[in-house]
């Protein structure tokens, strides 16, 4: 702090470290937006530091009867405006660095689109790939039982994230419920969103996310006199937000030109581009985009060289690299992935007026939609799908509108008009509330 008393030692997030840390990326994303604005040194210590961190090692036994141990973790960051939230990892790159980047962005997400939650992360070290479904079902629930207290439907509540979906949503579900007394067993189903819907999940909730980025497309198309019918588009990683958010872009009269995930890059052999539907169906019967009928296969960098007006990193952190900032022909990058573009590579597309419309408010579609099956759990009445759309639209509409004018405002990038208007938030209810004791 910038008044500290000489000899004590100043608050330093980073770790040393031969790379650059993620959540020290995360930390200095804040912090740029931070210093727009009139935010306290001590708000800005609180948000650079997760509130808890909660590692466990626990075994489980595989189907040839042996036993692995796994290493999970759960970072809450920060509680100040509601109870923590946000997705479980599984994937073989998962550590503690990655968890606590991704649960700082979950605040600040939260806080952006006006959602009465915090931020939270958590993960397991797993490629999930490799074992069976019996197998990854005791994962889930050792995990679950690992976590304990740490969870639960007024303090932690998790979602899906990469390498999970709702079926481990429903593992968790019934694990904690099992875990609860007789007497709260019917009340804890909100320990957890993404469920399938015959276990109390939300209508929309597979597809919010993807959702979520096309109305963010749909705003910044009003900003910038584009036509999404005219629009063409390429993404990487197909996914649940990737493929979602092309068919639903596609149904609007968007055109696909490339897709790439961790099989293959394919690009359209024609102008009528690639049919994300028929792609769908390819990717859940051959688990990834190679070998795709309806396209040519290409080389990785290819994707990045595509002409296309957008741009859609859908899959990990870190994808946009200087040298694709520089290969990228495109008039946007919408970061549907948590983190996708380095802040080098960001600083490049900076200068080439290519436009990143952030992670924080482009993919906030889930935890919107996660909040609505959240608030549904507590009630036990449930929405029509058209209630939850027009919800999300209104939701991503008043967010998109607060950034733009925020940018305005401050003139700068969406990304840190994005934080300003999350920050703006946070900081308002710390000095209402003031720091505890
Ligand atoms: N994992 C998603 C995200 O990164 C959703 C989190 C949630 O619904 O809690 O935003």
């Amino acid at each position: 702090m910038s008044t500290a008393t000489p000899g004590r030692r100043r608050d330093d997030v980073s770790e040393p470290s031969q790379h650059r840390s993620l959540h020290q990326t995360a930390v200095e994303q804040f912090q740029q937006a931070a210093n727009l604005l009139d935010i306290p040194e001590q708000h800005r210590a609180i948000l650079s530091r997760p509130k808890n961190e909660v590692i466990v090692n626990f075994p489980v036994q595989l189907d040839d009867g042996s036993w692995q141990m796994f290493r999970g973790y759960r970072i809450q960051h920060n509680n100040v405006l509601g109870p923590f939230k946000g997705g479980i990892r599984f994937h073989p790159d998962v550590d503690l660095d990655e968890v606590t980047a991704l649960a700082q962005w979950m605040t600040f997400k939260c806080a952006l689109v006006g959602v009465p939650f915090g931020g939270a992360k958590g993960g397991v070290t797993i490629d999930p790939s490799a074992y069976s479904s019996d197998e990854l079902q005791r994962v889930v629930r050792r995990f679950t039982h690992s976590l304990g207290a740490n969870i639960g439907p007024e303090h932690d509540i998790p979602a899906p994230d990469v390498g999970t979906n709702s079926q481990m949503m429903d593992w968790l579900m019934d694990t904690y419920a099992n875990m609860s007394g007789a007497g709260l067993r019917q009340m804890v189903k909100g320990v957890v969103t993404g469920k399938s819907i015959a276990c109390g999940g939300s209508a929309g909730r597979e597809a919010a996310t993807g959702q979520g980025v096309l109305y963010t497309l749909r705003h910044w198309c009003g900003e910038s006199g584009m036509r999404l019918g005219d629009l063409t588009f390429s993404v990487q990683g197909f996914g649940n937000v990737g493929s979602h958010f092309a068919r639903l872009a596609a149904a609007e009269g968007s055109t696909m030109m490339a897709v790439g995930d961790h099989t293959a890059t394919i690009v359209a052999s024609s102008a009528d581009g690639i049919d994300p539907n028929e792609l769908a169906a390819w990717v859940q019967a051959n688990g990834g985009v190679k070998g795709f009928p309806g396209a040519d296969q290409a080389n990785t960098e290819d994707l990045f060289s595509m002409p296309v007006d957008v741009f859609v990193p859908a899959a990990l952190e870190n994808q946009i690299t200087e040298d694709r900032a520089r290969a990228l022909d495109c008039q946007v990058v919408l970061e549907a992935a948590n983190g996708p573009t380095t802040p080098e590579a960001e600083a490049i597309l900076a200068e080439r007026s290519i436009t990143v419309v952030p992670d924080i408010l482009a993919n906030a579609g889930g935890v919107a939609v996660s909040y609505f099956e959240w608030l549904q759990n507590k009630s036990s009445r449930y929405w029509s799908i058209d209630d939850v759309d027009e919800r999300l639209r209104t939701i991503m509409w008043d967010a998109n509108d607060a950034v733009v004018e925020k940018r305005r405002e401050l003139n700068c990038s969406m990304r840190e008009a994005a934080y300003a208007v999350a920050l703006l938030r946070l900081d308002d209810v710390y000095q209402r509330r003031g720091i505890f004791p």
